[in-house]
């Protein structure tokens, strides 16, 4: 008794906690015809529609039962098939800090993540889907069982067209799963869920990452930020200084946003504001990033989508310019982008805490 009482306990505290600390990065729920995203909301009663149908079919037409039993049983399949496959997707999105892709309540559709990035997970999750719709259908087909006449069980008719009473059943269940699926796979809408933290400091991580290859470069030309049109043309210019192995998230390019890049099918670049073309260091260290934050005024880089991801990141780039100054080790005064992966954790460290300020 004690152990049951505490596994029940355990199970109950793990279920609380499991809640509250999964998806630090992106939350992924597959699209499926029980679980559509936030845009496709009414489709999911179109989709049931077609699942009890299907299912009504099978047990009318295949199983052979009387029509209004055939209604009752279809109804228990769906509804069994819907709470177990959705309950264990559920679980699955769930179960630890960065949980594997899963299912979920509708949220709105990434975009961003078409077949290339979550392809596979879509067509394993919804084969999955039709093996458990198919199996509640068989399952309540064998639960409620008809009582068999005399004679049925005499020619024993029923028990030699079983293998192909259950490839008639998998052939309409697949057919009615598919379906639901259309509008997922003609509009590329495979996934759907929410970003979590990590994603939004993934943003100023990138833009730190962005700046301080500015301060790189510009310590190898003349002390001088680069001049460029856009944010393209600088990124070619910088594209040396980037330390690749710091992105946090790299679904996408450096020059985008993580949460946007996510979000959207086509995501806009981070904007370069030329008013900071070929500025000189000694005028950048001139910058007081409170001051800027409070006036809202420019800063050199801007995300499209966050408003304060510029300003968090040039808070990190100071305390790196701060630290560079403090430890003074190089001898020609130039900082070698590779060997700038302690500070880069330091520079993390120390913007994470003051972000929380701007959330
Ligand atoms: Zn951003």
């Amino acid at each position: 008794m004690n152990f049951i009482k505490r596994s029940l306990l355990g199970l109950i505290v793990f279920a609380i906690l499991q809640s509250q600390a999964f998806a630090h990065s992106y939350a992924r729920y597959v699209s499926t015809p029980i679980s559509p995203p936030k845009e496709f909301d009414g489709w999911q009663l179109i989709s049931i529609g077609i699942l009890l149908a299907g299912s009504f079919l099978c047990y009318w037409q295949v199983i052979r039962r009387r029509w209004w039993v055939s209604i009752i049983l279809s109804i228990l399949a769906t509804s069994a098939f819907y709470y177990v496959f959705f309950m264990y997707g559920r679980y699955i999105s769930r179960m630890s800090t960065d949980p594997p892709t899963g299912l979920g309540e509708p949220c709105s559709t990434f975009w961003g993540f078409g077949w290339e990035h979550e392809g596979s997970s879509f067509i394993k999750w919804n084969i999955l889907g039709f093996i458990f719709f198919t199996i509640s259908i068989l399952l309540i087909s064998r639960i409620f069982r008809r009582r068999k006449s005399s004679n049925e069980s005499e020619s024993g008719n029923s028990d030699s067209k079983k293998p192909l009473k259950i490839i008639a059943t998998m052939l309409i269940c697949l057919l009615a799963y598919t379906i639901g699926l259309v509008p997922f796979i003609k509009h590329e809408a495979l996934v759907h869920g929410w970003c979590g933290g990590y994603v939004s400091n993934g943003c100023s991580d990138n833009l730190t990452t962005i700046y301080i290859a500015l301060y790189n470069y510009a310590h190898e030309h003349d002390d001088r930020l680069p001049e460029a049109e856009d944010f393209h043309q600088l990124l070619e210019k910088i594209e040396p200084y980037i330390d690749k192995e710091r992105i946090r998230f790299d679904y996408f390019p450096i020059g985008v946003c993580t949460i946007g890049g996510a979000y959207e099918r086509n995501p806009k670049y981070y904007i370069w504001n030329k008013s900071f073309n070929g500025m000189s260091l000694d005028e950048l260290r001139t910058l007081d990033p409170d001051e800027i934050f409070r006036n809202d005024l420019d800063t050199p880089i801007e995300c499209p989508y966050q408003e304060r991801s510029g300003i968090r990141a040039l808070y990190g780039l100071f305390e790196y310019i701060e630290e560079q100054e403090k430890e003074d080790t190089n001898d020609n005064g130039l900082i070698d982008a590779l060997a700038i992966e302690d500070v880069f954790y330091q520079v993390r460290a120390i913007v994470h805490p003051r972000q929380r300020l701007f959330l």
